[in-house]
């Protein structure tokens, strides 16, 4: 079976004349919609009376509602609001406007694996997932090129459910660089294993650790930061260009023996076992139930910890260094 599609494999006559509701202008909602509308297809946004992006998606040239009057107009409707958010507003201004026979969209499967969203049997329920910040989604798109995407098919009501997700995949510039047929259960597991272990816990607690451990040995915090999170961006760029293999080109022999012989020293069997704990947790829904719960209580958790890592040394001396490098502007 086919598993990566492109351009040329999207049926784009399935869409061209539907409508779409973009719920939410956020960092994914504000591309999808901008994105769509220049191909061709209709937008409105869906938001709540007083949102601060009801103006923004305005000045942006977009049609904009109340979410419910954008649901109740449209052939597709993608939810694009917090993943959190998502369950109370389906429920009170989704699932009683949508039509049968219209397509409900997500960009992460969280809700719909997880039970916090059920959707009525008389619709299709389908994944488009950018592998990206949604800037990133917008700014590729207006050069000519696209973020790869992750696309899944929940509920195929209409028989077409697939081909209208390619469709829209399109439409947002995912088919330019390359669209992967998934489940809703392996992207919303993979992706929360990869930002909890990978991308922002492990690298987050990573950094962290280097500068600590340097600053503690008496080593000026600038130098740490320099060594232990500055450069780590130069690495990355490297990776994503051309993998492992054009990162360990590009360092010296030096650097590239140290990684040989120091990496598994720092990911352990016991790290990589607490990684298969990890794992475990996102599979039977502990981590689900724990941030739904911390949610309902108006996040004391979240917000305490938020506030701890805010004040972080590295963080501190990072603002110093930054203010002198301008050109490294926040998008
Ligand atoms: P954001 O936090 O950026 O979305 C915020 C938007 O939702 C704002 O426009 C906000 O309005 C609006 N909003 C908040 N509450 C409501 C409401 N009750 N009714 C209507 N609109 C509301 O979300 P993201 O773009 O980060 O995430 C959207 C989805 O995309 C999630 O499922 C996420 O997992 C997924 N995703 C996100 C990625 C990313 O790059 N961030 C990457 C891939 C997937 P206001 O301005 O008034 O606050
Ligand atoms: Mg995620
Ligand atoms: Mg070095």
């Amino acid at each position: 079976m086919k598993k990566l599609y492109y351009d040329h494999d999207a049926n784009w006559d399935i869409i061209k004349d539907k409508h779409v509701a973009i719920i939410g202008y956020g960092s994914q909602g504000h591309a999808h919609a901008l994105n769509l509308h220049d191909s061709g297809v209709k937008v409105t946004v869906g938001l709540y009376e007083g949102s601060k992006s009801w103006n923004k998606a305005l000045s942006d040239g977009l049609a904009v509602a109340t979410v419910r009057d954008a649901v109740a107009q449209a052939d597709i409707v993608m939810m694009l609001l917090p993943d959190e958010k998502q369950a109370a507003v389906y429920t009170e201004h989704v699932a009683p406007y949508i039509r049968p026979g219209a397509a409900l969209a997500f960009a992460h499967g969280f809700n719909i694996h997880y039970n916090q969203i059920i959707p009525s049997t008389d619709i299709d329920v389908f994944m488009v997932a950018p592998k990206g910040p949604g800037h990133l989604v917008r700014r590729v798109f207006t050069e000519g090129k696209g973020v790869p995407c992750l696309m899944a098919v929940y509920q195929d009501s209409t028989g077409m459910a697939q081909d209208l997700a390619l469709a829209y995949a399109r439409g947002i510039g995912g088919t330019r660089a390359g669209v992967l047929l998934t489940t809703f259960k392996e992207e919303t597991e993979t992706d929360l294993f990869g930002e909890q272990a990978v991308l922002c816990g492990g690298l987050a607690e990573l950094v962290c650790a280097g500068f600590e451990i340097l600053t503690e040995a008496g080593y000026q915090p600038e130098s740490a930061y320099f060594e232990c999170l500055h450069e780590l961006k130069l690495i990355v760029d490297l990776m994503y260009e051309g993998g492992l293999a054009a990162m360990r080109h590009s360092i010296s022999d030096t650097a590239e023996y140290g990684d040989y012989m120091t990496g598994k020293r720092i990911i352990t069997e016991a790290t990589r076992a607490e990684m298969r704990k990890i794992l475990a947790e996102i599979q039977d829904g502990t981590f689900a139930k724990n941030w739904i719960l911390e949610n309902k209580a108006n996040r004391p958790v979240f917000t305490a910890l938020r506030r701890q890592k805010a004040a972080h040394p590295v963080e501190t001396v990072g603002k110093e260094l930054r203010a002198m490098m301008p050109w490294l502007k926040k998008e």
